[in-house]
């Protein structure tokens, strides 16, 4: 049932305890969201916790309170009053998390492929981020917005929109974000620690680099990781993507990321298109210019189903 900000703010409210969490492979905006919201919820006096089915990536490990998110195991069970799902657009996105907490779901979310999944759902695809969402509900429930939620959701916002630049961008993000700076954010810190990464990663870009290939007279490009490229399973490679998007006169980028024989991780960023649609074709989801799946074959069967659609998709 779709309900509005000050009905999801008194579900909220109502609620004694409450499980949050968020999608797997986390980015800053189901990170930030999860624990501003985290923040607020214990300084009402709720019984809170966090789940998350993935690991925390250490590039967000400045975030306040991100140990104490936990990993669910098999045969945890959680009957709270509510589960809160953040920033995840189909029950796909939370794991493992979905069979273990048994609880009415609220979903705050602002992806356009929202499949409308939850018993109770607030949607706004217009927001750059969720935590535009989650600033406002605190300021429904007037919640104290301290550094340490500010810290958080300037990170969820300045993420979702790369740092202000993306077509996401409006003037209430802006205003948002000037809002958390008063908190207390500080957007040098929070733009430093996202920044930073170890030689190997750069190493690691420079070899992925090497994989761009354009197709169709120069409108997509393609870049591939191969498992045994990176040292690390869970190296990150977020914002490698953006390269092959920069090219001139590149539509659509599109990144393939061979976890093992049959299991292939799709990112798409574009311009224009909207390649949502492309990422739902195959399972996935997205927002018009940034969009995911994962698609279960081996990396040259996924290129070969993926380009096509991909392809139909720019006018
Ligand atoms: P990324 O390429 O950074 O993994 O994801 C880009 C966007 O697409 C994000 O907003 C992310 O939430 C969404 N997305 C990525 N992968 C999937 C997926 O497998 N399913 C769905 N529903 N959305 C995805
Ligand atoms: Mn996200
Ligand atoms: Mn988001």
């Amino acid at each position: 049932m779709e309900i509005s900000l000050p009905q999801a703010a008194e579900m909220l409210h109502s609620a004694n305890t409450i499980v949050l969490t968020a999608h797997v492979h986390p980015d800053g905006d189901s990170l930030g969201s999860m624990l501003a919201l985290y923040a607020a919820l214990q300084a009402d006096g709720k019984k809170v916790c966090m789940l998350l089915d993935d690991v925390v990536p250490a590039m967000y490990h400045f975030l306040p309170n991100w140990k104490k998110i936990s990993k669910p195991v098999d045969n945890d069970r959680f009957t709270p009053d509510l589960l809160v799902v953040l920033d995840a657009s189909d029950i796909e996105r939370i794991g493992k998390v979905q069979n273990i907490v048994k609880a009415p779901i609220l979903n705050m979310d602002h992806h356009i492929s929202n499949t409308k999944f939850a018993d109770y759902y607030y949607i706004d695809s217009k927001v750059a981020a969720t935590g535009e969402i989650i600033l406002a509900l605190l300021k429904l429930m007037k919640s104290n917005v301290t550094a340490d939620i500010g810290t958080c959701l300037y990170t969820a916002i300045a993420t979702d929109c790369g740092f202000f630049r993306y077509a996401n961008t409006s003037a209430a993000t802006l205003r948002d974000a000037a809002d958390l700076v008063e908190a207390g954010a500080q957007p040098q810190c929070i733009s430093e620690a996202l920044e930073q990464r170890s030689i190997a990663n750069l190493i690691t870009l420079t070899k992925v680099l090497q994989t761009i290939e354009t197709h169709h007279e120069g409108k997509i490009a393609t870049m591939t990781i191969l498992p045994d490229l990176l040292s690390d399973p869970d190296e990150n490679t977020e914002g490698f993507i953006n390269y092959a998007r920069s090219i001139e006169g590149v539509e659509i980028a599109i990144l393939f990321r061979a976890i093992d024989e049959r299991t292939v991780r799709i990112s798409f960023r574009s311009h224009r298109a909207d390649v949502s649609q492309v990422a739902l074709k195959f399972g996935g989801g997205g927002h018009i210019r940034a969009a995911g799946c994962t698609v279960h074959d081996t990396l040259e069967n996924a290129m070969a189903q993926v380009l096509p659609v991909a392809v139909a998709q720019i006018r």
